[in-house]
């Protein structure tokens, strides 16, 4: 088959039309899985969901299908709980007898909730692409260094999972297997960039939900650094990007090493998560604001050039004036470049639920608080600007947009599987801190406080 590339995997997802489907010995409906493609992360995305591309053209009604395959993010910000049940249930009553249902990845945490309500159905929660590619003779399996030709950049996920449960994350009430690619696998791939598309290789964005674990399950200790030391040696690349998943409560020895050593680093993007060592401790966090702090000191000495961004929170339960104050503080000694904010998204299987959950009007005052101190504090040159999610606005994300453009696209197909309520949690607006418009002082802020404290609605 000729190779594709990832533009051209994802038109063939998107273009799943039943009136040119190719007739195929397997009646196989993947819709319901190609429904709920976009709403997963990047790395669901190109590692296993696109590489599925060979099967779209080759999918059935669900009403005439022997198999139904389906999938769905499970958790994001919010519990996809209920979408999932309700979307099985609309699976079940639609499918012919006896057609088999096959719930790919995340959403086979559905398993715990629905016993034996449903019969007849399979759970593969990890390499299901290949699962489903031997299954049905047809050549696809799970890719963990994918070029992205719409992005320009050469990813590698050397690790799935995480085997912590921060008190904020979906981890605490979902699974996804853990597993690292073996060094060999990762530059056998590698070697194949370079023989048949060096130029692919310039920029590398290195992503895993925890970077550091790296090598857990292999030989029991982190050994993040060979990653990271594999990827250094090849003269094809350029430039490498730590984007997503660096934990610095979990680093060692032998990582700072490579980190230091490796002279094509240009971007890291952390998680601080908070400011204090009180909030850091409450949710579960490895690093306090000293070891963030040290790290980031290491690195923009070893690489004055590096851009470093990070991912806060705002909103956490119990967080008061003194950590926002923290954070800024934090913030600003790092001389951090960009920072990623998000309001805490409250789900009720969070351990954090058991505490009072913060009101919408105090979350709004902390983020104009820590504005507010940025904006006095920080005299960088570089503009410190703050992307804040916002609950308010969906439409605005470009996942809804993609979603809302592949409905219009596809208002022709039969069997329509769409109950989404998702993503009402997302939003992205860059505020550039230095010109923020808002002009409330600190001193507006604080009677403000006193105002919602005497009316006892701190809390919601
Ligand atoms: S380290 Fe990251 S992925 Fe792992 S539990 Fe914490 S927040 Fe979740």
């Amino acid at each position: 088959m000729k190779e594709l590339l990832l533009s051209e995997k994802e038109q063939m997802i998107r273009d799943l039309d039943y009136n040119n489907h190719v007739k195929y010995k397997y009646k196989i409906c993947a819709e319901p899985l190609q429904r709920n493609i976009y709403q997963d992360c990047y790395r669901e995305q190109l590692v296993s969901f696109f590489q599925m591309a060979p099967l779209m053209n080759k999918t059935v009604p669900l009403e005439e299908a022997d198999y139904i395959l389906y999938a769905n993010p499970f958790a994001r910000v919010q519990d996809f709980t209920d979408s999932v049940l309700e979307e099985l249930k609309e699976i079940n009553k639609r499918r012919k007898d006896n057609a088999e249902i096959i719930i790919c990845g995340k959403a086979t945490n559905i398993k715990a909730l629905i016993n034996d309500k449903y019969s007849n159905i399979t759970y593969v929660p990890s390499h299901f692409t290949e699962y489903v590619g031997k299954r049905f003779e047809i050549d696809m399996k799970e890719e963990y260094v994918v070029y992205d030709d719409r992005n320009n950049v050469l990813n590698v996920w050397p690790v799935d999972g995480c085997l912590n449960k921060c008190g904020f994350c979906r981890r605490t009430y979902m699974d996804i297997p853990f597993e690292s690619q073996s060094i060999e696998i990762l530059k056998e791939k590698l070697d194949w960039y370079k023989e048949n598309h060096p130029e692919q290789m310039k920029c590398v964005s290195l992503r895993a939900e925890n970077l550091n674990q790296y090598g857990l399950d292999l030989e029991g200790k982190r050994t993040l650094n060979k990653v990271i030391d594999l990827l250094n040696s090849y003269d094809e690349i350029k430039y490498i990007g730590l984007s997503i998943g660096y934990c610095i409560g979990e680093t060692n020895k032998d990582i700072l090493e490579s980190l230091v050593n490796c002279d094509k680093l240009v971007n890291m993007v952390l998680y601080f998560e908070t400011g204090s060592n009180r909030l850091l401790k409450l949710i579960g966090k490895k690093h306090t604001c000293e070891m963030a702090k040290n790290f980031v000191n290491l690195m923009r000495d070893y690489h004055p050039n590096m851009e470093i961004s990070v991912a806060v929170m705002i909103g956490l339960p119990t967080e008061e004036l003194a950590d926002i104050i923290s954070l800024g503080k934090l913030l600003i000694d790092c001389e951090i470049d960009f920072v990623h904010c998000n309001y805490y998204g409250y789900v009720d299987k969070h351990p954090l639920a058991v505490y009072p959950q913060l009101n919408e009007q105090v979350k709004k005052l902390h983020l104009k608080y820590l504005i507010n101190y940025i904006k006095k504090h920080y005299d960088n040159e570089n503009v410190l600007t703050l992307c804040h999610e916002s609950f308010y606005d969906s439409s605005k994300r470009s996942v809804v947009r993609k979603l809302e453009n592949i409905k219009k696209e596809q208002k022709n197909i039969r069997g329509r599987i769409w109950y989404n309520s998702t993503y009402e949690y997302f939003m992205g607006e860059d505020i550039v801190v230095k010109s923020h418009s808002e002009n409330i002082t600190n001193e507006e802020l604080e009677k403000e406080f006193e105002r919602i404290k005497k009316q006892k609605k701190l809390t919601r």
